[in-house]
């Protein structure tokens, strides 16, 4: 199929990008395309004016500042996976990077993007909400710092208003008492996940646990932070028997939607032992070497 008819217009400055936007209540940003195009091509989404935000240079920026990594909204997914500094100071963002469909699509998918599009099954909003990112945004109105468990809702629903854009994601830095995990599972690499689940915690100088979350993809309808998590395992040296009670905790509480990959209890089977295997990776336990590519 083709896209319905539309207007497009390129954006010099944030500015300019706002005042298009407002100027139609049917008009979209698009940045990477990767999302926005195929909807359009199936006619899921129907704007009448495209905003193009790609060459707004001052959006594409990766800083670490004072135990701050600031990544501006057009950072590719690619530069993500990538880039030294994202590695030191939030190795769990990079390692989620990896899994984010192919390198073609990574060359070309904007970190905003994926943020905006708040799709349950992408790696980048559960590692936001392990991490307990802020998402910044620009509109008429001035500046916003939204914490990612405000930002998303269910079915691809954010806290966005119209003409307001993502300008950056702000993600507190690793320290040495951090801890992470990631684990998926997919089909075949590169495939959106059918499961998976990505951990951030700290542990005081004794190693007992101090903190502990879990954003979860694919786990219900929108991007997912696990709970229970704390009451089980903050405050001990957590072990596999307290991982394995925690994510049982867990993944009761969840409501995975059936869908052609598999049944509710399936998906919810899927999104547990990837919380497990993300947990044991956080927590330096026995199994956490397994192999994490495999469906
Ligand atoms: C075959 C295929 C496989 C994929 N697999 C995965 C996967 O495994 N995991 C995954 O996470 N993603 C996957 N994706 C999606 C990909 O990561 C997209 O790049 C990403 O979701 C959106 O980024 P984009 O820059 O392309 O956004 P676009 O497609 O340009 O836009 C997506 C949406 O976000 C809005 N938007 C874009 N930028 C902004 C902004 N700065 N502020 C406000 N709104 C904005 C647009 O209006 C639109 O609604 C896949 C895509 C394809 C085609």
């Amino acid at each position: 199929m083709k896209p319905p008819p539309f207007e497009y217009a390129v954006a010099e400055s944030l500015e300019h990008a706002i005042g298009l936007v407002e100027t139609d209540e049917d008009a979209k940003f698009i940045a990477g395309g990767q999302s926005l195009i195929p909807l359009l091509s199936l006619r899921f989404a129907s704007p009448t004016l495209l905003v193009d935000i790609s060459r707004i240079a001052e959006l594409r920026t990766v800083q670490n500042l004072d135990g701050t990594l600031t990544i501006g909204a057009l950072t590719r997914h690619a530069d993500i996976e990538h880039s030294p500094v994202v590695r030191d100071a939030v190795p769990l963002l990079s390692s989620a990077a990896s899994w984010v469909a192919h390198p073609q699509i990574r060359n070309r998918g904007t970190f905003g993007g994926a943020v905006a599009h708040a799709d349950s099954a992408a790696e980048f909003p559960a590692v936001l909400l392990a991490t307990e990112a802020t998402v910044v945004t620009l509109s008429r109105e001035g500046e916003r710092r939204i914490a990612g468990v405000d930002f998303f809702g269910s079915h691809f629903q954010t806290a966005l208003k119209h003409g307001e854009l993502v300008v950056a994601v702000e993600v507190p830095a690793a320290n040495e008492l951090t801890r992470w995990g990631f684990s998926e599972f997919a089909r075949r690499t590169g495939d959106y996940a059918i499961g998976g689940a990505a951990v951030s915690a700290t542990v005081d100088m004794q190693g007992r646990c101090t903190s502990v979350r879990a954003g979860l993809i694919a786990a219900g309808p929108g991007p997912t932070l696990a709970e229970g998590l704390e009451a089980e395992l903050v405050g001990r040296h957590v072990d596999e028997s307290a991982v394995q009670t925690a994510v049982a905790l867990a993944a009761n509480l969840l409501a995975p939607e059936a869908n052609v990959h598999g049944s509710k209890e399936y998906r919810r089977a899927v999104v547990a032992e990837s919380l497990r295997r993300a947990l044991l990776q956080a927590f330096d336990l026995a199994g956490a070497d397994i192999e994490r590519r495999s469906a």
